[in-house]
């Protein structure tokens, strides 16, 4: 077994004169307020051993990293049927851009892109009475921490400014993407993305997708392992905004990223991790956190390639 906490240490140490590199994501006011310079890691291994550094159990705004579990709650839904609706590849294009959804008639190029995420929302708003509520209880569920909760100043925050989701959402409306109302669907896509976690929060919650399915602490399935491939498969080829392949290429793992600096990472069968740093490079993905996890791959030898 490796010695992971030390690993990390190293990591932690190593990355300090990194962390002032990158900007905030200051398109969301209440997220250009986090100073840069903050940096945690936690990894769970396969026992559930918790290996943490930094401020990992510090919240922070997971954002995009929430696709991932809204990905889930729909794909354990609705199976197959949900590739009717959104595809499955790579979009070559900014997380929030609108070019494909014109060229492809409405239908977003995957999950993970904001059109994408808007259209798993207005499923999940025909599959639960409180969509949200059922994101968050989710969370908690899966994480252990059942403080997991939503940032509500995060989400007006973004509301107020979120002129390029409307355009999205109104333009995924004209194709017929969405069946609910553009604003109640908006609504509901701040709010999950405004969700407060820590990296230990997140590297738990992550433990499924490298447990055949089943998570952290629990017994029963909470997907089929085919399902959890298939949301690593996403991950590794959308996760990452417009560097999957630099990404792929540095990290060698299924990853998911967040403008708020967190990224979520697996490694099936070995580990879940999660790291957080507000400084986001060019494309969006924590540029110390994706650091970071080119050297645990790099440093532990362990990757799926
Ligand atoms: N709520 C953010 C947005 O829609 C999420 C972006 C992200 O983390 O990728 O712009």
């Amino acid at each position: 077994m490796k010695d992971y906490t030390a690993i990390l240490n190293e990591i932690h140490r190593e990355i300090q004169p990194h962390l002032t590199g990158g900007q905030v994501a200051d398109y969301i006011p209440e997220l250009a307020r986090i100073p840069l310079g903050g940096f945690g890691m936690a990894l769970v291994d396969m026992d559930g051993n918790v290996h943490t550094c930094g401020d990992a159990a510090r919240p922070f705004s997971i954002q995009s990293v929430s696709k991932v579990f809204t990905l889930t709650l729909a794909l354990k839904a609705l199976g197959d049927d949900l590739w009717d609706r959104v595809g499955r590849e790579p979009s070559g294009s900014g997380f929030n851009s609108l070019l494909h959804l014109e060229y492809e008639h409405g239908k977003p190029r995957n999950p993970f892109i904001n059109a994408g995420a808007l259209v798993v929302t207005d499923v999940l708003l025909d599959l639960y009475p409180d969509a949200v509520d059922a994101v968050v209880q989710t969370l908690r569920r899966l994480s252990g921490n059942p403080d997991v909760g939503i940032d509500e100043a995060v989400a007006a925050s973004e509301e107020s400014q979120g002129f390029r989701n409307a355009s999205l959402a109104n333009f995924l409306k004209s194709y017929g993407g969405l069946d609910h109302e553009v604003g109640r669907v908006l609504s509901a896509y701040f709010r999950h993305c405004a969700i407060e976690m820590s990296a230990v929060d997140l590297a738990c919650a992550g433990f499924f997708l490298i447990n055949q399915g089943v998570p952290l602490g629990e017994t029963e399935r909470f997907i089929s392992p085919n399902r959890a491939k298939y949301i690593n498969s996403l991950m590794l080829t959308c996760g990452t905004y417009d560097s999957v392949g630099d990404f792929a290429y540095r990290v060698g793992l299924p990853g998911k990223s967040g403008v708020g600096g967190g990224i979520l990472a697996v490694m099936p069968g070995r580990f879940s991790v999660c790291v957080w740093s507000p400084g986001l490079d060019a494309v969006g993905n924590s540029l110390a956190g994706t650091l970071a996890l080119e050297w645990l791959t790099t440093k532990t030898g362990i990757s799926i390639f």
